[in-house]
């Protein structure tokens, strides 16, 4: 009896893929930004980790999160913060 529950166990193969398929999606969620140099144009350069950087207001040194590291946050950070700096280069 018992061996007939464990050849039905091991047979069951097409299990096996499901857990890789859950580890690329969790790859995919745990991804984290990256900093981009054009970043600056925004005035904001990095700091902290290298494989989750956070986005650093070089104008005013205020760290934002992982979740921040993108145009239109860091852009909208610029905006209402530092508006005078809005229009000036990098
Ligand atoms: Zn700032």
């Amino acid at each position: 009896m018992d061996k007939f529950l464990r050849r039905k166990d091991s047979s069951s193969r097409t299990d096996d893929e499901e857990p890789s398929t859950s580890v690329t999606k969790n790859i995919k969620k745990v991804v984290k930004r990256k900093y981009d140099e054009d970043y600056i144009k925004y005035g904001f350069s990095w700091c902290g980790d290298e494989k989750a950087p956070r986005p650093q207001c070089i104008i005013c040194g205020d760290q934002q999160s992982n979740e921040s590291m993108v145009p239109s946050k860091l852009k909208r950070h610029l905006y209402s913060s530092h508006p005078s700096c809005a229009n000036k280069d990098k």
